[in-house]
């Protein structure tokens, strides 16, 4: 499962092959694209220096703070005053939307600013805080990948952020180490 915010956070890519390559996905245009569309938020691209760097500062402590809560910590007030000061940058307007019973009110983000996308990805998290499923974030047991997602098991055993890919990986590196080792011993 993927949401606004952990989409945000994977902006900080590594690669999962091991091959040390990390990519700050943040500062591209393509990615500011992709994401803004995905997410239905608008912004200036190419984002500007400034709030670039506004936004790298803001993901590093997000995915601080994710890690904290994902090991059973709890949030500090000075936590709740960061991501508070976050949503303030945001403006809502409130409205009609869909048809017949399918009629609702909907809350618009109303200003096209990378302040407003952070907003956006503050609250998304406040959200995850609120129904209780920060014990649900992970962060990939690939030390190479890190990538953040939720475990949607009912046991929640996930420890690969893709079973078919990191979760293979891991399996081969154990399949080698163990060979290795037996090599070392068969021979000495
Ligand atoms: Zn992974």
């Amino acid at each position: 499962m993927e949401s606004l915010w952990t989409d945000f956070v994977n902006s900080d890519y590594h690669d999962w092959r091991g091959s040390g390559r990390s990519e700050n996905r943040l500062v591209l245009s393509s990615w500011q694209h992709a994401f803004l569309g995905k997410w239905c938020l608008s912004a200036p691209i190419p984002a500007l220096e400034d709030d670039i760097r506004v936004l790298e500062q803001f993901r590093g402590r997000l995915q601080q703070l994710a890690a904290d809560l994902s090991e059973g910590g709890a949030m500090a007030q000075a936590d709740r005053d960061w991501l508070n000061a976050a949503m303030s940058g945001g403006l809502i307007t409130r409205q009609l939307a869909g048809e017949g019973s399918e009629l609702h009110l909907s809350m618009v983000p109303a200003k096209q600013e990378w302040t407003q996308v952070m907003a956006e990805v503050a609250a998304d998290f406040a959200g995850t805080v609120i129904e209780g499923e920060t014990v649900r974030i992970r962060f990939c047991e690939n030390s190479d990948c890190r990538w953040v997602f939720y475990d949607d098991t009912r046991n929640r055993t996930k420890r690969y952020c893709d079973d078919k890919m990191c979760g293979n990986l891991m399996k081969v590196r154990r399949f080698r180490a163990k060979k290795k080792a037996e090599a070392i011993k068969d021979n000495g």
